[in-house]
């Protein structure tokens, strides 16, 4: 315990953490995890809990898997870092950009590396802009997207990002991106069904390239199913709809799976599996490498790649990368990541119990702040509301989201709370065992918060 206390005071003396509520770290600091395994991990004072969350959406083969700690250890003693620029290269990542060209879509075969998700998503602005100046379509540098998306942080992904919230403090480079509307089921116009919404969603973005000129826009990026701005899961149809948008106009489709791929919906890759669309770009991160070193990965197709490959005059190249892109020890932890997640039929496992979950959950919205359960197999979300009629939210000062997370850690369980809203990403190795646990926690925190609402 001493320690600790030690700890915690050091932390929270020294240590900035990415999305700080300052409010709260002041009274609270922070719980220093320190042990992990399978399902579980455990804190500085001996508390152990499961994890919910699978780290922050990427911890998908569970934790303390010794074969992946004993790749990178045998990478990183034999080469742990050399070059990938001037045409240098290494083994993990060569064979990694190999392997990933087998498991996505056939059209996509091209492998670009980068840090995480949001500098996948940086990268890809800067690929598109090259791509279409080597069309000598140089105004083609809108990216579209829209509110509510989580594409990162870094300057031009936290652009690309629609969360009010997360540029209260910031500019926004908007020069070069444009927000539709989420595709938001739940909050939909009363009386609209979902294909009149889906309908209204598509003509949004005709008019919107009506406005800005096809001329000027470069691509739409979109998350199949929108993570932290609630896990929206779109109207049947509408990926495929505005990939046709797409198509039609000389728009690039850029999925941005950096939650959804790796088998957080059953299969590798979502887009062409779960929602029948082929994008231009997927960007993947996290569960890539199961979180256990940092690594994103743009995959580019053919098309794209043919143009992007062309020799440019003298002194002219592809001037975008990273010191880490294709970081070796990265690359042996994602070979080793995807060689367990094919070995024990992990996408098998999200199939078979991911519809159990989603079942489960629903039961929670017997509780009154509980408005909506959604989500798609390893990736859900409650939505906490006042009044379930009106759907109108409860005051922020009321910190429901927290509440019910806090709840939940009381008991034995990590979920994450985003404002309202509270989500569930588990590691993909939950049983129907551990869903029925989860739930029965889930069940007595909601009841813990309705009292304390109450009091
Ligand atoms: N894109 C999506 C869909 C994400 O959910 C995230 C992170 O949660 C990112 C991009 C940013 O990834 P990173 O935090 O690795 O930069």
């Amino acid at each position: 315990p001493e320690r600790a206390q030690a700890l915690w005071q050091k932390d929270k003396d020294h240590f900035i953490h990415p999305f700080t509520d300052f409010s709260r770290f002041g009274t609270h600091g922070c719980d220093i995890i320190t042990e992990s395994e399978g399902i579980h991990v455990q804190d500085a004072q001996g508390n152990r809990f499961i994890d919910g969350i699978a780290g922050l959406w990427c911890v998908n083969v569970g934790h303390g898997r010794r074969e992946i700690g004993e790749a990178m250890a045998e990478q990183a003693t034999r080469m742990a870092y050399f070059s990938t620029f001037n045409n240098l290269s290494n083994v993990p990542a060569t064979l990694l950009a190999d392997k990933l060209a087998d498991l996505a879509p056939a059209h996509l075969n091209h492998v670009f590396y980068s840090c995480g998700g949001s500098a996948a998503n940086d990268a890809t602005v800067r690929l598109v802009h090259y791509y279409f100046n080597r069309l000598g379509k140089p105004s083609k540098k809108r990216i579209i997207s829209r509110n509510n998306a989580y594409h990162g942080t870094t300057y031009m992904a936290a652009s690309l990002t629609g969360i009010a919230s997360n540029n209260w403090d910031f500019d926004t480079l908007d020069h070069l991106v444009t927000y539709l509307s989420e595709a938001n089921c739940y909050r939909r116009p009363e009386g609209m069904s979902e294909s009149a919404y889906c309908d209204h969603l598509v003509q949004e973005f005709e008019d919107t390239i009506a406005r800005l000129g096809a001329d000027n826009i470069a691509a739409f990026i979109a998350e199949p199913i929108m993570g932290a701005g609630g896990v929206l899961v779109a109207p049947e149809g509408y990926l495929r709809r505005m990939q046709a948008v797409c198509r039609k106009h000389d728009i690039l489709l850029i999925a941005d799976e950096v939650v959804t791929a790796f088998g957080r919906l059953g299969h590798f890759f979502a887009s062409e599996a779960v929602f029948g669309v082929q994008p231009d770009i997927i960007n993947c991160a996290k569960g890539l490498s199961s979180g256990y070193a940092p690594l994103g990965a743009t995959l580019i197709s053919d098309d794209m790649y043919e143009v992007l490959s062309r020799p440019q005059g003298p002194g002219g190249v592809l001037s975008t990368g990273f010191t880490y892109s294709g970081h070796p020890v990265s690359c042996a932890a994602a070979l080793k990541n995807i060689e367990i997640m094919e070995r024990e039929r992990i996408c098998d496992n999200v199939l078979e119990v991911g519809p159990y979950l989603e079942e489960r959950l629903a039961t929670l919205s017997r509780h009154a702040t509980v408005g909506d359960v959604r989500g798609s197999h390893f990736m859900m979300c409650l939505e906490n509301v006042a009044d379930k009629t009106t759907r109108a939210l409860l005051p922020v000062e009321a910190r429901v989201g927290d509440r019910v997370a806090d709840e939940a850690q009381a008991r034995g369980l990590i979920i994450r709370p985003v404002g309202h809203l509270n989500i569930i990403s588990p590691p993909l190795i939950w049983t129907r065992e551990v869903v029925d646990q989860v739930v029965d926690i889930l069940d007595q925190a909601l009841s813990a918060t309705t009292d304390g609402l109450r009091a």
